[in-house]
């Protein structure tokens, strides 16, 4: 990312984008997430500080990593030509390390020397255990006791890095739990401890942050698309959990009016389709909710959409109409996730196939003058088990 390039995020003052976003916490969790501000907007464009976050990019992450274009799943389609967008090569093999990392380096700017995160399913705490070893941050994950006893491996895999993993063990034992015991941890020692938040979610500055981090996605498409095909794509498609990966992949078209921008979300966690305005988790979003606007549970395959609420500039970029949002059904997923194994020799993660289902669907609809890129987030690996069980149990 270099200085010229930086992100224009517009939001406002109090991290509004439209209605949705701020922050809406209780006053001394506000006075530490004002100090996170200060220091986000006056280092996001201090040379020095990007030059350090390109460093990590470039030698640990190992980007930029390719623009991939997908021949045999475009020929076999029929229509648009279809590039990924290879996330999956990360070092841990997803986006999440890049907006851990920056994050990082901001908590060492600002003087911590310990950092905090809270993990459902595990794959933020990984990359979080992971960059702070590197980095040498203590690490502490909040992990919710029934979601521990799920993730044996991944529990395993982060204290295998040298994090402390913290069991919650009240309330339903779950995420929100865990949410609740970081935020009480971050106010004991705002002075020494950062508290890391791996998606486009949370309070004001939480989203723009992430946006800042993630945006070196579309940065990289960008520049890629247009070394390739001399043009823009017509449309960029990506997976929307919190909406990390989604928001970095269409940063930079957002302002190219003739860029479509597709969101696709699972029928099980249809916040987009679905949701109604809220305030959830500290800030404003479409949720789902129930009649008493309690958030509803959710049940998608891809533990990383399994959210009931979405990022404050998805709210918006829905609402404005300037970006679509579509479901897909778990069979649709299970069929792109093999489909895309088959036919170019890279399994997607289970979050990514959901891109790959809407990719499937509309690229024999369009001409082969069009260009599709498809933001595979991460690799799929981790979801091979899952898959294996889920298919026989079909047969
Ligand atoms: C966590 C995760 C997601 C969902 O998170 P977003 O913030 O919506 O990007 C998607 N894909 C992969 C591979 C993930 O690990």
């Amino acid at each position: 990312m270099s200085k010229a390039e930086t992100s224009k995020v517009e939001v406002s003052e109090k991290g509004f984008f439209g209605e949705f976003g701020g922050s809406f916490v209780p006053p001394q969790l506000e006075a530490v997430l004002n100090r996170l501000a200060e220091a986000f907007e006056s280092y996001k464009d201090d040379p020095e500080f990007v030059e350090e976050f390109d460093f990590y990019m470039k030698e640990y992450v190992g980007r930029e990593n390719p623009l991939t274009y997908a021949e045999r799943l475009t020929k076999k389609l029929g229509g648009a030509k279809i590039y990924l967008k290879r996330e999956d090569l990360n070092h841990t093999g997803a986006h999440k390390i890049n907006n851990v990392i920056g994050q990082i380096l901001l908590a060492k700017r600002m003087g911590a020397h310990r950092v905090i995160a809270e993990t459902g399913a595990g794959q933020h705490g990984v990359a979080t255990a992971t960059a702070c070893a590197m980095l040498n941050m203590e690490c502490v994950i909040y992990m919710g006791a029934e979601d521990i006893r799920r993730q044996e491996l991944n529990v395993f895999r982060m204290e295998l890095l040298g994090a402390k993993v913290i069991a919650v063990h009240h309330g339903q034992g779950r995420l929100k739990d865990a949410v609740d015991e970081a935020l009480n941890d971050l106010v004991a020692n705002y002075e020494n401890t950062f508290y890391l938040l791996g998606s486009a979610v949370g309070p004001h500055p939480y989203p723009s942050m992430v946006h800042y981090f993630q945006s070196i996605i579309s940065k990289e498409s960008k520049r890629q698309i247009l070394e390739k095909e001399g043009r823009l794509p017509t449309v960029v498609v990506a997976c929307v959990g919190g909406g990390s990966n989604a928001i970095g992949a269409f940063s930079e078209y957002i302002q190219e009016e003739n860029v479509r921008i597709v969101g696709v979300e699972p029928k099980e966690a249809a916040t987009m389709t679905e949701g109604t305005p809220a305030v959830i988790h500290g800030f404003k979003c479409l949720c789902l909710q129930d009649e008493e606007g309690n958030p509803l549970p959710t049940h998608s395959i891809a533990a990383g959409l399994d959210y009931p609420g979405i990022g404050p500039e998805h709210s918006q970029l829905k609402v404005s109409g300037r970006a679509e949002y579509y479901t897909v059904t778990k069979e649709e997923v299970l069929e792109a996730f093999q489909e895309l194994s088959r036919t170019e020799g890279i399994i997607p993660a289970l979050e990514s196939s959901h891109a790959v289902a809407y990719t499937i669907k509309e690229a024999p609809q369009m001409s082969e003058d069009d260009i599709i890129i498809v933001n595979i987030s991460g690799r799929g690996d981790k979801d091979v088990n899952e898959v294996k069980r889920l298919l026989e149990a079909k047969e």
